[in-house]
């Protein structure tokens, strides 16, 4: 039987720019595409922007609409991919067969990495703490025996 577990980082670039405005934590904030631009789209939302229904991929005059006091903060995909990379990095500790989805998420197969670690579980726990501690991301990992259910 095959252990995998998927692991997902939240609010993942909206995350990442909260991380310089620690201010703005509990302010509804969205990551934008070119404000001058009339189509500039949501690319990403913190929980409380949800709250307002504003959904990725909302324009930032329909996000606006949804939420009056919705803070609206441009992409750094350099740094997108710097986090992307270093959780990878935490992921390659427990198994070297990751198959990443996008920059926030990845499957890995730790089947055979049960010999050190009780569970899955408990390397789904390790996972949560390294990128909580090292990268200041929370990430959300589901353990499963195959891949359509992890
Ligand atoms: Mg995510």
């Amino acid at each position: 039987m095959r252990t995998i577990l998927h692991s997902d980082l939240n609010n993942f670039f909206a995350s990442v720019e909260l991380k310089k405005f620690p201010e703005l934590r509990d302010k509804p904030v969205a990551v934008g595409g070119d404000e001058q631009q009339r189509h500039g789209i949501v690319l990403a939302k913190n929980e409380i922007a949800k709250k307002f229904n504003v959904k990725t991929g909302d324009t930032l005059w329909q996000a606006r609409a949804k939420c009056p006091g919705l803070i609206v903060l441009p992409p750094h995909y350099d740094e997108y991919m710097h986090y992307s990379q270093a959780a990878r990095e935490i992921y390659y500790r427990f198994t070297d067969r990751i198959e990443p989805f996008g920059m926030d998420e990845a499957w890995l197969d730790v089947t055979h990495s049960l010999r050190l670690w009780q569970d899955g579980e408990e390397i789904a726990n390790e996972i949560r703490r390294l990128c909580r501690e090292e990268l200041g991301l929370t990430v959300s990992v589901g353990v499963s025996f195959n891949k359509v259910f992890a």
